[in-house]
């Protein structure tokens, strides 16, 4: 009996050990799921300009390398890009 027991324990122990290592790890990949299936914004390919010199472009914001001017956002203007490629 004493044995039975003991298996039991065992069992019971090691069930409620994965049982609670399981559930965080199953809520951060719900959570990781969620936050895939629904980005609050694309990360959108954002380039910054200068207004000066609109050859220069870079992917983050600073100070043109030519003029020293601090470089803009330059919008992805949709349609502009539709009529270029018509
Ligand atoms: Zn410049």
């Amino acid at each position: 009996m004493k044995k039975v027991t003991l298996i039991a324990v065992a069992i019971l122990f090691s069930g409620a050990t994965v049982f609670a290592a399981g559930l965080p790890v199953k809520a951060v990949s719900d959570t990781t799921k969620t936050k895939k299936v629904k980005p609050v914004a694309k990360p959108e390919k954002v380039q910054y300009t200068c207004g000066m010199h609109p050859d220069v472009l870079s992917e983050k914001p600073g100070k043109c390398p030519k003029c020293g001017m601090e470089l803009v956002k330059k919008e992805p203007a949709k349609k502009k890009a539709e009529t270029m490629k018509m």
